[in-house]
């Protein structure tokens, strides 16, 4: 009989990346609670994070030992791991030789460990010789990394969660914390109740559960973010709500963000928004009377082909009133997935580089190749996510790898992504379990350890790294995803690959950030263990975490000045909508249920609160297509259709309608599976695709 055991560590869930304590008693049973210790979730857990133990313990799917099929006709059929390392090796080996290194690429998790992250970059583009590394946390940020870009000289959020208690004005736009960031969102609720005087404007086209807290829910029509940004700022410009002193010294651009904003009237922008102009000016005037503002945002802005421009918009408004750089003031992204955050500190992406260094920089690709001692690393970015799928589609590429993340549910378009798989000469698939939808692409298919069954470190929303100890075996021979990718580096002969542990390709990845703005060359996992978590930069052993950047104004950029932006793009226009395809679909996440549901699907008691996928529909659209309640729907767009039950409502707007992504294949159909429908087109610069805006009819299903 084994020992009891405890653990602290990390909701493997989202970005605001609450603190576990994890009790496995004697006979292997896992409980879970809230850390109290912990600075992000003080003990408090939501939903998905209290049921964790349920995951955890349940075996039922894992995928138990490496398996393979020597052709598409062929079972799938196990075998070893040495087998499985000398197949893939031999399949890259080939088809690199063939057709070249871009000719194969991986696809990757925010769910993935930083130490993961670094190493599938460091061998992909280190080695291999591609930038063909991208990552689902294409789908959720990488629009809110070239707003920060633009404006600080880098990706860094600036702020913590501790400034939440010091804010007193919140402008929440394209996102739902009430459902998708539930802790951070009591934070917020906590901070209201106790100071009501606390501001709450909230942008969305969906009247959300967070709306209960607003002051102002402004109901916008889908894709008028930019406009009516602009339209607050001009309103703080022409009241005079700005701050002339942080603009003259510690900005430049006013004059493009000034011309961009007087484009067009108040009137007009609340024409196009679908919102009165008095509802414009009160947010405006909460904002410019606000003594420390906060804005927090997530897909509603970024997913979209006018994603950048959205995050320019919003931006400019932290800027106009000098809200940066001092307590309870900034411009906070939330991220959606745990690692996100650490991803991007990897470079864990085909436009980035190591340790947020520009891939577009000859000296620093330099630095990282000269570091990694492998090949000249290219300046050109590599195959996006969606990118990636087209090439396998087209037969530019020929093999992927996808590590932990489910792209026949989770990427637009869905049909074609089914055959790109088919199209692939080679797919590798590495995850803990079967689903219904990817793995069965796989011609080779390897069990990773899941979450409590390996170590590594994570990064918050906040900038926070904490260390995740093993505190189970795995199954089966699951592996590390870790040690999964430095034994193939081994097999495809690279050098520099010879680990041991995790701690030594994480002091290995600490060591590649000295002298950078993040750099994290103080902290190694016997910090982590022993003095808990730390928000980057941390450069040097003594050194405690930075919580808030720029506290001296001077930014990332080369002239130590924020920098305002015009947006390219005032309004979404991808796809047009007519008398066929009369509607806007928007998708998005429900409460309990977590991506494409191959964990959070099998827990009974996050199924009792929305237990199967639905469309929601104003009552107003839904009676004029005879719709009731509970009715089935044939949704279309100009791809695809997808059939699910009706929830109608006055909380979505008429002529716009929700789906949430979760759902894949239910009962073996395509029931609620929204990325049926989805339209693929992306923001030209972040990449990032258009998941709130694709125009479809709605009609009533009849059975053929
Ligand atoms: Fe986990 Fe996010 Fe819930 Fe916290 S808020 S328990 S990190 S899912």
């Amino acid at each position: 009989m084994q020992r009891e055991t405890e653990h602290k560590t990390i909701c493997s869930y989202c970005g605001v990346g609450c603190g576990i304590k994890v009790k496995v008693d004697a006979k292997g049973t896992i409980g879970v609670e809230g850390d109290e210790d912990y600075p992000v979730n003080k003990g408090m857990l939501c939903s998905k994070g209290k049921n964790l133990n349920y995951v955890a313990q349940d075996t039922t799917d894992r995928i138990l030992y490496p398996q393979m099929r020597w052709s598409r006709n062929h079972p799938m059929q196990s075998v070893s791991w040495d087998t499985a390392f000398d197949r893939a090796a031999a399949v890259f080996k080939s088809i690199i030789n063939k057709h070249g290194p871009d000719s194969v690429g991986f696809y990757v998790s925010g769910q993935c460990l930083t130490e993961e992250y670094y190493l599938v970059n460091k061998l992909t583009k280190g080695f291999i010789g591609t930038n063909n590394i991208d990552t689902n946390s294409r789908l959720c940020m990488s629009s809110a990394v070239v707003g920060y870009k633009k404006m600080l000289g880098e990706d860094s959020v600036p702020i913590s969660y501790a400034d939440i208690e010091l804010a007193d004005c919140f402008l929440i736009a394209g996102a739902n914390p009430a459902w998708c960031h539930p802790i951070l969102f009591r934070r917020i609720e906590k901070h209201k109740e106790e100071n009501p005087d606390v501001k709450i404007i909230v942008v969305d086209p969906r009247k959300t559960q967070t709306c209960a807290l607003a002051d102002l829910h402004l109901q916008i029509l889908p894709g008028t973010d930019v406009i009516l940004f602009n339209a607050m700022a001009r309103w703080l410009i022409e009241k005079k709500k700005i701050d002339r002193k942080f603009i003259k010294q510690h900005t430049v651009n006013f004059e493009a963000c000034r011309e961009s904003a007087f484009q067009l009237s108040l009137r007009k922008a609340a024409e196009l928004c679908g919102i009165t102009v008095e509802e414009i000016r009160t947010a405006a005037s909460y904002i410019g009377n606000a003594k420390a503002f906060i804005s927090m945002w997530t897909m509603g802005l970024n997913q979209s082909v006018i994603g950048v421009s959205k995050n320019l918009a919003l931006l400019n408004l932290s800027l106009l009133t000098g809200q940066i750089g001092k307590p309870g003031a900034g411009p906070f992204s939330l991220t959606g997935q745990p690692n996100a955050m650490g991803g991007r500190e990897v470079g864990g992406m085909a436009s980035l580089l190591a340790a947020h260094r520009d891939l577009g920089n000859s000296n620093h690709r330099k630095e990282v190749s000269n570091f990694w001692g492998g090949k000249e690393i290219s300046g050109e970015a590599g195959y996006t996510a969606t990118e990636m799928f087209d090439a396998l589609e087209s037969g530019k590429m020929k093999a992927i790898w996808i590590i932990c993340t489910n792209p026949i549910v989770s990427l637009p378009n869905v049909h074609k992504v089914e055959k790109a798989l088919e199209n692939a000469s080679f797919v590798v698939v590495q995850d803990i379990s079967h689903n219904a939808e990817t793995t069965k692409y796989a011609d080779l298919l390897l069990p990773a350890a899941a979450w409590l069954e390996k170590e590594g470190t994570m990064t918050n929303s906040e900038r926070r790294i904490s260390y995740l100890p093993k505190a189970i075996d795995p199954p089966g021979e699951a592996m590390a995803d870790v040690e999964i990718l430095w034994r193939f580096a081994q097999k495809m002969g690279y050098k520099g690959f010879d680990y041991s542990s995790a701690s030594e390709v994480y002091d290995e990845h600490c060591l590649l950030t000295k002298g950078t703005n993040i750099d994290i060359s103080g902290l190694s996992y016997e910090r982590l263990q022993n003095e808990g978590s730390f928000q980057w930069p941390v450069p040097h052993k003594e050194h405690m975490g930075t919580p808030r950047l720029f506290t001296d104004l001077k930014f990332f950029t080369n002239d130590e000045k924020s920098h305002f932006n015009a947006p390219p793009k005032l309004y979404n226009q991808s796809e047009k909508t007519d008398g066929r395809y009369p509607l806007i679909l928007n998708t998005g996440r429900v409460r309990d249920q977590w991506h494409t549901r191959t964990k959070t699907g099998k827990v009974k008691r996050l199924l009792t609160h929305i237990p199967e996928p639905y469309l929601e529909m104003n009552k107003v659209d839904a009676y004029i297509r005879g719709l009731k309640e509970g009715d089935v729907a044939m949704v279309k767009s100009r791809r695809g259709e997808v059939k699910v039950k009706v929830k109608v409502n006055y909380d979505i707007r008429e002529q716009v309608v929700f789906l949430p992504m979760h759902w894949g294949k239910v009962l073996n159909n395509d029931f609620g599976r929204a990325n049926n429908v989805t339209n693929d087109l992306v923001d030209p610069i972040s990449k990032e695709p258009d998941f709130k805006y694709c125009a479809v009819q709605v009609t009533k299903y009849v059975k053929p």
